[in-house]
């Protein structure tokens, strides 16, 4: 049995705790000096904060060309615009999935993510190969971090012939969930879309996680169908989706529909604090019963030049954006980064209590609040009590 003592560590609520770990979980938490220390290898925090590892809800390994020299960026008015750059980009580059995935999971395990949810493409040209080659990097990765794969379809369904039947080859092939992409914006039929999707999820019994753009009552109309869809289903709690800038842009009678709708049917909403473009009012939200997380999204990729796979920063950002300034806010704004996320990918053992996945990180903060406003450098990343990382880089005998 391999056992690890976290000493004075600074918790969540401000108790300064000692932590014991056995075979990757935590095995007590006491006053500093209390837990027994027989044979435990020491970690001496010094009163930095320790909290939970870090879930990066919606983040694209295989689009990112980290590991590359820059990329100028290709602009692109429309949606339908960009995936036609990014297409172009990937056939001249050339640059192998595998690689892109594991430049930037070096990147995202210094920064304290423990567990992500990636969307891998999937479309007429690309078929099933970023999904094979991301299958293959979860499981080297196993002990670095955890790693959920959603389907994606980035080209649309109805507008990209085969793909329907790609996505139901991709969960028997090892995605995890099935994704979607502006029913309205990409293929002009939201039923003959979510009705595919829906029905993938339903005959494998997964759930769904979906990319939506479209903007104002158009968007709102598309996401009380997902709801409609959920609830017929029995998929409470196992459908998202992500962006729903059109929570952002409508009226209060509008929005209120839509928010009921949305926590009636146990969806939950990822926001990843866009820039200039609406985004969904994260309190309102919240304070109407529905679940919101973060992620990266596109991390120096076709889609955008900046990203860094920070969730601490995200969360720094989201708040930003929504002019969170109370200690009260940046907490939620750091839960949407922390517990909230584990929460919407179901990640049951997360959290700093006795039983829990040793996955935690310290960062030299005196507070949550704190640690979102500076977003200092992580001391130390630990997944399932293995030190994976230390001031903010990967340890070279794990990367
Ligand atoms: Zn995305």
């Amino acid at each position: 049995m391999t056992a690890t003592l976290i000493a004075d560590a600074r918790l969540p609520d401000g108790r300064r705790a000692d932590i014991r770990i056995d075979d990757g979980r935590i095995a007590e938490i006491g006053k500093p000096g209390s837990p027994a220390a027989t044979g435990a290898e020491r970690i001496d925090l010094g009163g930095a904060l320790l909290v939970p590892g870090f879930v990066d809800g919606h983040i694209h390994l295989d689009k990112t060309l980290l590991g590359l020299p820059f990329q100028a960026h290709r602009p692109g008015d429309t949606v339908a615009e960009r995936i036609a750059r990014e297409k172009e980009l990937r056939r001249e580059l050339g640059y192998p999935v595998e690689e892109r995935a594991r430049q930037l999971i070096r990147r995202v395990v210094g920064h304290g993510t423990t567990a992500l949810r990636t969307h891998v493409d999937i479309d007429s040209e690309i078929g099933l190969a970023g999904l094979a080659a991301l299958v293959a990097v979860r499981e080297a990765v196993r002990d670095l971090l955890d790693i959920q794969i959603v389907a994606f379809p980035q080209s649309g369904i109805v507008a990209e012939p085969g793909t329907a039947d790609l996505l139901d080859q991709a969960i028997r092939d090892g995605a995890d969930l099935v994704g979607g992409l502006d029913p309205a914006g990409i293929d002009n039929d939201v039923s003959r879309h979510l009705d595919v999707i829906f029905a993938i999820a339903g005959r494998h019994g997964v759930g769904l996680d979906i990319h939506l753009h479209d903007p104002g009552p158009l968007g709102c109309f598309e996401l009380r169908q997902i709801a409609a869809r959920t609830a017929a289903l029995g998929l409470a709690g196992r459908v998202a989706v992500s962006h729903a800038f059109a929570l952002g842009d409508v009226d209060d009678g509008e929005f209120g529909r839509t928010a009921e709708a949305l926590a009636r049917a146990g969806i939950a909403i990822m926001t990843n604090g866009p820039g200039p473009v609406p985004m969904p009012p994260v309190k309102r939200l919240v304070a109407s019963g529905v679940a919101v997380f973060a992620g990266s999204d596109n991390i120096r990729d076709a889609w955008s030049p900046y990203g860094n796979g920070d969730m601490l920063e995200r969360a720094m950002l989201i708040g930003y954006r929504q002019g969170f300034l109370a200690d009260d806010d940046l907490e939620l704004a750091f839960d949407l980064a922390n517990g909230a996320a584990a929460r919407v990918l179901g990640l049951a053992d997360h959290g700093i209590r006795v039983g829990a996945a040793a996955d935690l990180v310290a960062i030299p903060a005196a507070s949550v609040a704190e640690a979102v406003a500076a977003h200092p450098p992580r001391a130390l990343v630990m997944k399932r009590g293995r030190v994976v990382a230390r001031d903010g880089a990967v340890s070279a005998s794990v990367a």
